[in-house]
């Protein structure tokens, strides 16, 4: 018997056998005789014009329909009810033809059977990748919006405390002056002020932070390129922490090396303020009488700055992380008010800042250290490139570099 008459006698018999088996309930089975009944008419046209694409055709109407879910259930793919079928196929053939013609039917349907699988599965594969990417596009934009959210509250929150900080450093001023006449600092009220002092110093550092943070958030930090020289500025930064520094009993060794004495265009304030960042976490995280040093090297077009210091490391796994805002948050039972306290942790913006100022200045910034060993101390070393400029970068920064000039020259 020919192919498509014996295609054409196991009809009726084949969609009743094969609905029974794949499509689950009573009522479902009635509404997807139809569906059991496009793919065999679309079997029998692909056998008849050796096009297997017939098929596409009635997969692709699953998918839309979601007939998948509705024949085999939850877990139902096409590849499952194509397999589902293939199988109930060989049973009914084996069972109604002879075995040659069984044989010479499954041979003309097991490589459209494959073409179909084939099929079935790429889209399988595709859909899932299509859901996959929503869901990661969904949390992408949660996680902005969660940042912008972190971000507007930092901003307001700093202008919201800077307003009751003024009034306490205004009236510690009047207290102060109430005061004058015992100028003896120690005296009970001049301890009292210079407890307040420190407190609202540190609290107006803190609120400083936010600030710069929310500003670099927002691209909206200016910077104001002049010429400088990294070896003032580190300097700078060593005499602006001797203080602290003498009171861990660590020493602070800067290593000259070619290219530090170099003028380039930049922040000087901000340059210092990153500086300033790096060194003071070397004190935090160094213990008593350890050693910080600052050396570098030049390279084309760069001045790269090394901050080192024989403290308690830092995890691979964190080199990036730390430069990410409120890292530090993480490990609550670090946190001091105390600035250069040992491991006394912060509310982790100096590495963000820092980070945002040296790229903001087109540099880069990057940690070494071998990991976390409070035993061991196996130090970490901070690097940073910072371009070496001979004019200002840009055309507001020339022009008030330009200014600058005329007002020196001019009488
Ligand atoms: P914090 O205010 O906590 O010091 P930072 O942004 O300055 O925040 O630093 C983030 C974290 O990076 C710190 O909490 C600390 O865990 C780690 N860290 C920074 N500098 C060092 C260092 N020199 N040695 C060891 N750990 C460091």
């Amino acid at each position: 018997m020919p192919i498509l008459t014996m295609l054409e006698s196991i009809r009726p018999g084949w969609v009743a056998r094969v609905s029974q088996r794949v499509a689950r309930g009573a009522g479902v089975r009635e509404s997807f005789l139809e569906q059991i009944n496009l793919l065999y008419g679309a079997l029998t046209q692909s056998v008849e014009t050796g096009d297997p694409a017939w098929i596409e055709h009635v997969l692709d109407n699953w998918t839309q329909s979601q007939t998948e879910t509705d024949l085999l259930g939850d877990d139902a793919s096409q590849t499952r009810i194509l397999s589902e079928i293939l199988l109930e196929t060989q049973l009914y053939v084996s069972e109604t033809l002879s075995q040659v013609e069984a044989l010479e039917l499954l041979g003309a349907l097991l490589p459209l059977f494959a073409y179909a699988y084939e099929y079935a599965t790429r889209r399988d594969i595709n859909l899932r990748v299509e859901h996959v990417q929503r869901e990661l596009e969904t949390a992408q934009r949660q996680l902005e919006q969660l940042d912008r959210s972190k971000s507007d509250f930092i901003s307001v929150a700093a202008h919201e405390l800077k307003t009751p900080l003024t009034l306490i450093e205004g009236y510690t001023d009047m207290i102060r002056e109430i005061f004058r006449g015992e100028s003896d600092p120690t005296t009970y009220q001049a301890t009292l002020l210079k407890g307040i002092d420190n407190g609202t110093l540190r609290l107006r550092e803190i609120i400083d932070d936010m600030i710069d943070v929310s500003l670099l958030d927002n691209d909206l930090l200016s910077l104001n390129f002049q010429p400088v020289w990294i070896d003032r500025i580190v300097r700078n930064v060593g005499e602006e922490l001797a203080g602290s520094i003498a009171d861990r009993r660590q020493t602070l060794a800067i290593e000259p090396f070619p290219g530090f004495e170099e003028m380039t265009f930049g922040d000087p304030e901000r340059l210092f303020q990153a500086f300033k960042n790096l060194v003071v976490n070397a004190v935090k995280y160094t213990p008593d009488g350890g050693v910080i040093e600052i050396g570098g090297r030049k390279l084309p077009g760069f001045l790269e700055i090394t901050v080192s210091d024989n403290g308690i490391g830092i995890d691979p796994a964190n080199h990036t992380l730390i430069f990410e805002k409120f890292e530090q948050l993480g490990n609550v039972s670090l946190h001091s008010s105390g600035k250069t306290k040992f491991k006394g942790g912060g509310p982790g913006l100096g590495l963000p800042i820092t980070k945002g100022l040296i790229e903001a200045h087109g540099g880069t910034i990057w940690v070494e250290s071998e990991g976390q060993d409070e035993e061991t101390c196996p130090g970490s070393v901070f690097h940073v490139m910072v371009p070496l400029r001979k004019d200002p970068p840009d055309a507001r920064s020339a022009r008030l570099f330009q200014s600058l000039v005329d007002g020196i020259q001019s009488p």
